[in-house]
């Protein structure tokens, strides 16, 4: 019996014979390499890189406690998004299914590939709502997106409301952690022995420090990771970017401080913001953001830019009317920050 993941693709994904290169081909050690045509002198970078990342993903699986045919790596979880995407959703027929206010990236490569996006607004809490959800859903939605902890609201989602959507959700959940690493909560990725319709998503991105190198993970049951491998294009991750990645996995205790430091940060910000007589509102923070709201958010916006500091205006986005996030900086960026607020509340 085929795995529930390869019911749920495409019908030419099914029938895919993927691209072999060269250094997927020859699996050996060797002393010589001529299968590749790379120029032979030896600079660190001539060879192509191991397509399926292997070193790095020895690293994280024991970081993360699963099993490296559980990782996808990506040049950014972008790219995780994109190929769920082209797997399961075929142009005109199939649907995804965001809630927003919500990362715009699922709407983008939907869009891109001509895939109906439904949209179930988050409920006033900021949580999903799973019986409107389910209701939305049918063999067609191949594909939740659920942000966890949610851009922009910043907040992390129930578990039991998480766990009711992998029970009940015909297609597959994927939840997106992008911001994982700044919650105190255990996310989703211990599901995914239990959840074959599960994939998680994370990054190097955020709390990693490491935007600039574009990598990617996305966690799942191995049969379905096996069908990234096979759409993926053959070197998406390149040797510099591995090189990068598995040195800050080597020293991991500037990932631990920075990380500490956000979070006081984000404390202090979380304490200060409220007394700001232009602020009605500060939405409890999982993430590395603060989403802020008030009464004039233009003017605000406006305000700050002048003065140097650029936040993200959300005033027009769902749910989020008034609202501004705010990125936690470093100590000094926050300082700066609020000493700027108090002038506009002083003007
Ligand atoms: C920043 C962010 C990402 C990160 O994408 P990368 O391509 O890994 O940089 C993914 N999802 C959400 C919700 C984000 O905010």
């Amino acid at each position: 019996m085929p795995a529930f993941a390869e019911n749920l693709l495409r019908d030419n994904i099914r029938r895919l014979r993927p691209y072999s290169s060269a250094r997927s081909e020859f699996k050996g050690a060797a002393r010589i390499f001529l299968d590749a045509n790379e120029n032979p002198f030896d600079n660190g970078l001539n060879r192509y890189p191991d397509p399926l990342q292997r070193p790095l993903k020895a690293r994280i699986a024991a970081l993360r406690g699963i099993q490296p045919e559980q990782i996808f790596l990506g040049n950014g979880s972008d790219e995780a998004i994109d190929l769920l995407v082209r797997l399961f959703c075929e142009p005109g027929l199939d649907r995804i299914i965001t809630l927003p206010p919500t990362y715009g990236m699922y709407e983008v490569c939907a869009g891109i590939c001509g895939v109906e996006v439904v949209q179930i607004p988050l409920t006033a809490g900021f949580q999903p709502d799973v019986e409107a959800i389910l209701a939305a859903s049918d063999g067609r939605s191949k594909l939740l997106f659920v942000c966890s902890p949610n851009n922009p609201t910043g907040n992390a989602f129930d578990t039991a409301l998480l766990q009711a959507l992998l029970r009940g959700f015909p297609g597959i959940v994927v939840v997106d952690e992008a911001y994982g690493d700044f919650s105190s909560r255990p996310g989703a990725l211990p599901l995914i022995d239990e959840y074959e319709n599960l994939v998680v998503l994370q990054t190097f991105s955020k709390a990693w420090g490491l935007a600039g190198i574009r990598l990617g993970m996305a966690f799942a049951q191995a049969p379905l990771i096996e069908w990234f491998n096979k759409v993926k294009p053959p070197y998406n991750v390149n040797q510099l970017t591995q090189n990068a990645a598995m040195e800050a996995l080597r020293e991991p205790e500037l990932f631990h401080r920075q990380l500490a430091t956000i979070l006081a940060e984000r404390a202090i910000l979380e304490q200060a913001l409220p007394l700001l007589p232009m602020v009605e509102q500060v939405f409890p923070s999982d993430a590395n953001f603060i989403l802020v709201k008030t009464a004039e958010p233009n003017d605000l916006y406006r305000h700050l830019v002048s003065a140097g500091i650029i936040v993200r205006n959300r005033s027009s986005v769902i749910l989020c009317e008034g609202c501004l996030r705010i990125t936690v900086g470093t100590p000094e960026e926050n300082r700066q920050l609020l000493d700027v607020l108090k002038q506009y509340a002083t003007a």
